[in-house]
């Protein structure tokens, strides 16, 4: 199992908090990384995630979710500031997105650069936003072979989307942050129309259900009706994009039906949300049926008649919050600075006045210390001045609640579920309600919690699926059938098809070809095929239709006697066959060259085609089929291998029979009676030892008795095989004989 691909998750950030999400995935050697945001309790260089712990140049693809800073205010700071650019990794995000992310981030630099700790500059805003790619939701995007994605709509905010990537056939769905409740203008969440491995999903609101979007706003209107009423000044604090844009269409509808309330104005004190008005009017397509249906009617529901969106002239705050009661929407939503801070400053001490926090407040903010409804309160300036503000909160911030994130992630049925983006605490409660809920399930689910930089290694069922489609797919399967057809693959994908649909779905036609080759050749068929048992092992012995005897290699090719010098071989055309096919001609040419071939008769091969289960290895034959088998091995590793046998009068250097090696200059002397390797050369003597140990060894049939022929042992084994089973010369006058077939020949004769 140890070569199961793994799927690495770590988070840079958002693991067990909300903030800085940024969510790295590696598989199969890509590099993904999903959102890049801020801490917003944070600022300048401890607001980004971890930055460091990842090598950018390997990234292949930066997702980015939605415009919120918490998933793409660092964005600017990766590509501009790190070895991103070194690398071929490429930015999507939606095309509203990408409309609004300028907006913000132009916001942001403005809010930030007040401090020495900004983390770009203008001119690397204007290069990151020149690189990054918009994409349309439900567009596959294919960022490398086997690396694609999918976005799909996220509601939450306008543009966000939530992604589906495909690692080489490994599919993980990314929430970003996601809603499932239609609000005034967007759409809910979609669910993705395919089951993913993996499913990263946010966890903000961990098991807390939050009310029904009728009874919130019902609780909003009145409330802000009642501040007023009682003469105080309303201020929400509130980003100027998202849920700002929310808030107005409910305020707006609700001032229309009121009209004792059409004296009161209403403040959006933002030049940032009078830029976006545009974007959100472009991309009315995207949104719910609700906006685009009054569109239809020429009454665009973003042109509001009771919101005065103001400019900011200098020391506009103070002269509004001396003013009569009125409302103001003022960024930031978290209050650290600007407008909605220094509102807040300036009406704390007035107890007719009202807070309404209107989104999720992240840990470590003025919006969420507020919420414990401190006596007293320590300004910018550092003076401490007393709360009598009212403080309310009434989430609008469009993140699903824990009955409605339980209900998605059972819809989408990931193996793995890892939850992000929630603090520590709401994300073990909700993990402790699944692993309850899934406890008895059949499926196999498991649930994780990854801290910053505690890196997720998921592997995953080893089943591999082949989507079967065409004639294969027309019966559902049967319990254990077995399916056979066409294995594509592409991608990392498979699909298995009946051959004879490939011209429908791929235009191509399949036909098989019978390869057919007959060569000539001067030696007896049991040599052959005792040199292919040799090379293949066990060789099978088949017979056709006229009782044609063949052999069949590997059970792929077959090959038999045409005429005494004539072999066939026949084999089904493939990659892998005609490979078998070429070593198998290869072979039986060199069988035919080989010098230490010893022919065996014509006569013995009649013999054995009476007899045609007798063995070659049968050691009754005797030790010249050992010497020639020894020969064969030595010849495989020194080429030129020759024997000598003790001639009658001729003396040789020593004396017993021998295989002798040439090999450039020197030789080698192998002798038979005694396995002793004599050579002058020290080396060279050396490494024939060594083959011929090994050769001792693999060739068992050696060990015992390997005994060079003698008279008596070449009569024995003619009495006991029969005349036909010793070898003689096909012809006295053979003149292509070797010295090896010539002093076997010799010796014979001598017998
Ligand atoms: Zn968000
Ligand atoms: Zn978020």
């Amino acid at each position: 199992m140890a070569d199961v691909p793994t799927l690495s998750v770590t988070m840079l950030g958002a693991g067990q908090e909300v903030g800085r999400s940024c969510c790295v995935l590696q598989y199969r050697g890509k590099t993904v990384v999903c959102d890049t945001g801020v801490h917003p309790a944070y600022s300048g260089i401890a607001s980004l995630p971890f930055v460091d712990e990842l090598d950018w140049s390997t990234v292949d693809a930066v997702l980015i979710t939605h415009f919120h800073l918490d998933h793409a205010a660092a964005l600017i700071y990766i590509t501009e500031k790190t070895n991103f650019r070194d690398g071929k990794g490429k930015v999507y995000m939606s095309h509203p997105t990408k409309a609004l992310y300028k907006f913000m981030m132009q916001d942001f630099l403005r809010m930030s650069s007040s401090g020495s700790d900004a983390l770009f500059s203008p001119i690397d805003m204007a290069m990151c936003l020149s690189f990054i790619t918009p994409v349309s939701a439900h567009q596959l995007i294919t960022i490398s072979p086997g690396l694609t994605f999918t976005p799909y709509h996220a509601g939450h905010v306008l543009g966000a989307c939530m992604f589906l990537i495909d690692i080489a056939g490994l599919r993980i769905l990314y929430t970003g942050d996601y809603s499932r409740e239609e609000d005034r203008h967007l759409i809910k969440a979609e669910l993705p129309p395919v089951r993913p491995d993996v499913l990263i999903v946010e966890s903000t609101y961990g098991v807390q259900s939050l009310e029904g979007r009728e009874d919130k706003e019902a609780r909003f209107t009145s409330l802000v009706h009642s501040i007023i009423r009682r003469g105080g000044h309303v201020l929400l604090p509130s980003f100027a994009l998202g849920r700002a844009q929310e808030l107005l269409l409910i305020l707006d509808e609700y001032w229309k039906k009121h009209p004792d309330l059409h004296t009161v104005p209403i403040y959006y004190a933002s030049s940032l949300a009078r830029k976006c008005m545009a974007v959100y009017q472009t991309y009315i397509h995207t949104m719910n049926s609700n906006i685009r249906s009054r569109f239809a009617k020429r009454d665009n529901p973003f042109v509001f008649k009771h919101i005065s969106s103001m400019s900011q002239p200098k020391g506009w705050e103070k002269k509004i919050a001396e003013g009569p009661p009125c409302v103001v929407l003022a960024s930031p939503g978290f209050m650290q600075v600007g407008a909605s801070r220094e509102l807040f400053e300036l009406w704390a001490p007035d107890s007719r006045n009202g807070l309404i926090i209107t989104g999720y407040s992240v840990e470590g903010t003025p919006a969420r210390d507020i919420l414990t409804e401190p006596e007293d309160f320590v300004t910018l300036k550092g003076n401490t001045i007393p709360r009598k503000i009212s403080v309310d909160y009434i989430s609008f911030s469009a993140h699903v609640d824990y009955s409605q994130n339980a209900e998605f992630i059972d819809l989408v049925k990931a193996q793995h579920i890892v939850l992000v983006h929630g603090e520590a605490t709401a994300m073990s409660r909700l993990r402790a309600a699944l692993t309850a809920k899934y406890k008895d399930s059949d499926d196999e689910v498991k649930i994780h919690t990854p801290r910053n930089l505690e890196t997720l290694n998921l592997t995953f069922r080893s089943e591999r699926v082949a989507k079967a489609i065409g004639t294969l797919a027309d019966q559902p399967p049967q319990n254990n059938a077995v399916l056979s057809g066409l294995l594509i693959s592409k991608d990392y994908s498979y699909t298995l098809l009946d051959p004879r649909d490939l011209s429908d779905f791929a235009g191509l036609s399949t036909c098989s070809f019978t390869q057919r080759q007959t060569i000539a050749v001067t030696v007896g068929y049991e040599l052959i095929r005792w040199h292919l048992e040799g090379m293949y092992g066990t060789v099978d012995d088949a017979y056709g239709p006229n009782g044609l005897r063949y052999l069949r290699v590997m059970g792929v090719v077959n090959v038999w006697q045409n005429s005494d010098t004539e072999l066939c071989l026949e084999w089904q055309s493939s990659a892998s066959n005609d490979m078998i096919a070429d070593s198998t001609l290869a072979l039986i040419v060199g069988v035919d060259k080989s010098p230490a071939s010893v022919k065996l008769t014509s006569h013995t091969h009649t013999h054995d085609h009476a007899h045609p289960h007798a063995d070659i290895d049968d050691p009754k034959l005797g030790s010249k089929v050992r010497i020639e088998r020894l020969a064969n091995f030595l010849e495989a590793h020194f080429s030129d291998v020759e024997l000598h046998m003790p001639g009658a009068g001729e003396e040789e250097e020593g004396d017993g029979p021998a295989l002798v090696i040439a090999l450039d200059e020197a030789t080698v002397r192998v002798d038979l009676l005694t396995l002793v390797v004599t050579s002058s050369d020290e080396v060279l003597q050396r490494r024939v030892e060594a083959v011929l140990n090994i050769a001792l060894k693999t060739i068992t049939s050696l060990n015992d008795s390997f005994l060079v022929p003698t008279a008596e042992s070449i009569e024995k084994e003619r009495l006991e095989n029969g005349s036909g089973a010793t070898a003689v010369p096909e012809s006295q006058h053979d003149t292509a004989k070797t010295s090896s077939e010539v002093a076997l020949d010799q010796d014979v004769k001598d017998a």
